[in-house]
């Protein structure tokens, strides 16, 4: 395959961007080889600035939950960009937006639009601590929230809930000394925490269903006992469905495991493609952030027309009869098919799916689904590593770490998808055969 215009413009990207990305998991640094430069995408493909064609299961990490230039959705942005791109006022476009959320989720009873994930989980955390007077926050290990100093702590992967240390050089001990971090799936971990610091506690934040760690669903009863234990301590509870917000259903996992959060952090699908976030759910928390109360938190482009339009006609179209049973029906057909593959090489791993979200756990000897990061822990990289670079040849994008989840559009066809899995069975022969294992 000819990536000649990939590798130059990577090359010249260098020389501005560190590292050639402006997002590190880009640079493929844990698969090794050039990163390939994407000019466009269209439905369930995206093609290379070299016009090589490939289906696409990164899929921007979540948002394109349409596939790649939906129609309406482009046709929305178009519609909204000759009426102006930003106003530095409340527009109609954002709060069309706002009604579609809460439509779906009425625990969204009020919220704020920003920018990126990032900004929303950095604005809930500020909001918890504000309206509690308390300063700690637990997180669980493998949970990703987005680069805010706070959330930024190294995972020990240790069994024991610990105080860690910063994840990120920059990061300075102060900010991370109030964040506490506990296995995810580990209610009695949490439990024995809160024993000790409960009345500190502002808030327990969590991925209710956690992506950022191959894909780890939550043990029967784990969301309900941290609803019992935020409200025995008086700590909120803050769901971060950045990706599983209109990813699993309309409701998000809120609706999809049956635990009502205090507070909800949303982005990706949101926005349509474009950069949106939003925080937002109990109204009498929410009423503490300004104008209205003290904590302060702002945004010059919130609320941007062009990116609510995007959002409100991608959420248009996730309301329309059915999409979420086809998206449901296509990603049990093809972990039915995936699993098929994984059977002819001898305990390889685990396809492990919720919806349309779905992970290859290259763990070999592995049984069950994994419960917690420590789990996740056991994949085997180098395999994943030889994996993707034959899935790639065959034209099929994984997402560049065996870390990341995949995720099926309502664009991907039947066809595609079993085109993916020839590539998955051709491309793991190679692989386990490179490595001896075969
Ligand atoms: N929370 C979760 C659960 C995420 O997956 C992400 C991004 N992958 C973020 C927060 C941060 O979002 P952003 O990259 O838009 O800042």
């Amino acid at each position: 395959m000819q990536r000649a215009h990939s590798k130059e413009l990577f090359a010249t990207a260098q020389t501005f961007f560190p590292g050639g990305v402006n997002s590190p998991v880009r640079a493929f640094g844990s698969v090794g080889g050039d990163p390939i430069c994407m000019d466009r995408g269209s439905g369930a493909y995206i093609y290379d600035v070299d016009d090589n064609r490939y289906i696409d299961y990164v899929c921007s990490y979540g948002p394109l939950i349409l596939g790649h230039a939906p129609k309406r959705v482009a046709e929305a942005i178009i519609g909204a960009v000759h009426k102006g791109t930003t106003f530095g006022a409340t527009n109609p476009k954002e709060v069309a937006l706002a009604q579609r959320v809460q439509q779906a989720m009425p625990h969204m009873e009020s919220m704020r639009m920003v920018s990126s994930g990032t900004e929303a989980t950095m604005s809930a955390a500020r909001v918890a601590r504000g309206a509690t007077g308390r300063d700690r926050i637990i997180k669980f290990a493998g949970c990703y929230h987005g680069h805010a100093d706070l959330f930024l702590v190294a995972e020990t992967g240790s069994g024991l809930a610990t105080l860690g240390l910063p994840g990120s050089a920059g990061v300075p001990r102060g900010a991370i000394s109030d964040t506490l971090t506990v296995p995810y799936n580990d209610l009695d971990a949490t439990a024995a925490l809160l024993e000790q610091i409960g009345d500190t506690v502002a808030a327990i934040i969590v991925e209710p269903l956690a992506c950022n760690m191959g894909l780890v669903k939550p043990r029967p009863g784990f969301l309900q006992g941290l609803r019992q234990l935020c409200d025995r301590y008086g700590a909120l509870l803050i769901f971060d469905e950045v990706i599983t917000g209109f990813r699993v259903g309309l409701g998000g996992a809120t609706e999809r495991f049956g635990v009502r959060p205090d507070l909800t952090t949303l982005g990706k699908i949101i926005g349509g493609g474009l950069p949106v976030g939003a925080y937002g759910g109990r109204k009498d928390i929410m009423a503490c952030v300004a104008p209205l109360g003290p904590v302060y938190q702002a945004g010059t482009l919130s609320g941007n027309p062009l990116a609510m339009a995007a959002g409100a006609a991608t959420l248009d179209a996730l309301m329309e009869d059915g999409l979420y049973e086809r998206l449901e029906a296509r990603g049990a057909a093809f972990m039915d098919q995936m699993n098929a593959v994984l059977q002819k090489y001898d305990r390889v791993g685990r396809m492990v799916r919720e919806g349309s979200i779905f992970y290859l756990w290259l763990c070999p000897q592995a049984t069950d689904d994994p419960l917690d990061y420590n789990d996740i822990k056991r994949a085997d990289s180098a395999l994943y590593q030889r994996f993707f670079k034959e899935l790639l040849q065959r034209r099929i994008c994984f997402a560049p770490s065996g870390f990341e989840v995949g995720f099926i559009s309502a664009a991907h066809s039947e066809a595609d998808l079993q085109e993916t899995v020839r590539a998955v069975d051709e491309s793991l022969d190679v692989a386990l055969h490179a490595r001896g294992a075969l």
